[in-house]
């Protein structure tokens, strides 16, 4: 992640990763009581360097710190303007990039008086690689929505995640599927859901998930290509009976899905419309999206 001459963002200065320092009376290292983000930059067709959906992203950031009522005093443009100084500073264009506000020393479960933010950036490949992903129905639960604010992005949150997806590679697979309390498909880890059946997709709705900007993009991408998708509940039972299922999120991109618990899908993943779209997202993010479209369409 990172070396001796990496330069994060740290507390309002731009200093070396590894003179950075964090109190280990931090209430968020003890309780897991911080929110973070996932963001990735691309070097985009024209060589420049391009923040994929800045503003959502740290608007989430936002909307997580207050969730858990953490301070919060950072405006977008500010925090767009230094990520894109330690993208520039560590001399990256593909990179993900990892916002991340933490609490000052407190053993109780008070509130602050303020909180520290941090941006890290980093080389990353695709997150769940780039081969048809083998997924199990994980024996985790996603957190009970009445018991955590699901919307935020958390990092104790993330305990749960952990879990599911050592299980996971602990039994063989590549990755987990969690369900939500009443028992239907919510997401993995790390990534929202969609699933396709005859020519439309199908994602659990919003509720005992987080709202993914990658899965808001997946709507909008099928708003061009004029796909149906639809939001509901969906059971792993009829997950299995799909023709194809991806995972999708800012770290994981769009990756598709082999099998779930050792059932395979009905279609060729290269003739699904879920294809189209990993292509769509591919090219949107680069932004060549006209190229792409064109091309997905067949049109000259
Ligand atoms: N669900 C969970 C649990 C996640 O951690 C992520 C990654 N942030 C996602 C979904 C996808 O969200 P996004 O597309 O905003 O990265």
């Amino acid at each position: 992640y990172y070396n001796e001459n990496t330069i994060i963002y740290h507390n309002g200065a731009f200093v070396k990763a590894a003179d950075a320092k964090i109190d280990l009376y931090s209430q968020s290292l003890h309780y897991g009581y911080s929110v973070f983000e996932g963001i990735r930059s691309y070097k985009t067709v024209d060589g420049s360097t391009k923040i994929f959906k800045p503003v959502e992203h740290f608007q989430r950031l936002q909307a997580s710190a207050e969730a858990l009522n953490m301070p919060y005093k950072w405006t977008v443009e500010e925090l767009i303007e230094v990520t894109y100084k330690v993208l520039a500073d560590n001399n990256l264009g593909d990179a993900y990039i990892r916002p991340l506000v933490y609490a000052p020393a407190n053993m109780s479960f008070n509130l602050n008086t303020e909180s520290y933010l941090t941006i890290q950036a980093w080389q990353m490949a695709p997150f769940l690689g780039d081969k048809l992903l083998r997924v199990m129905t994980s024996s985790f639960q996603r957190p009970n929505p009445k018991g955590f604010t699901m919307t935020a992005k958390a990092g104790g949150h993330y305990v749960n995640s952990i879990m599911a997806s050592q299980e996971a590679k602990a039994k063989g697979f590549d990755e987990a599927l969690l369900t939500d309390i009443e028992g239907f498909a919510a997401e993995a880890p790390g990534a929202n859901v969609f699933y396709e059946k005859d020519g439309k997709l199908f994602t659990p709705s919003l509720g005992n998930i987080l709202p993914g900007i990658t899965r808001a993009t997946v709507f909008e991408i099928c708003g061009e290509l004029n796909i149906e998708v639809i939001e509901k509940k969906c059971t792993v039972a009829e997950m299995y009976g799909a023709d194809a299922a991806f995972f999708c999120g800012t770290a994981a991109e769009v990756i598709g899905i082999e099998s779930i618990d050792n059932n395979a899908f009905a279609k060729d993943w290269n003739e699904t419309i879920s294809r189209d779209i990993q292509l769509a997202y591919k090219n949107l993010v680069i932004e060549n999206k006209k190229v792409a479209l064109n091309e997905l369409l067949g049109v000259e």
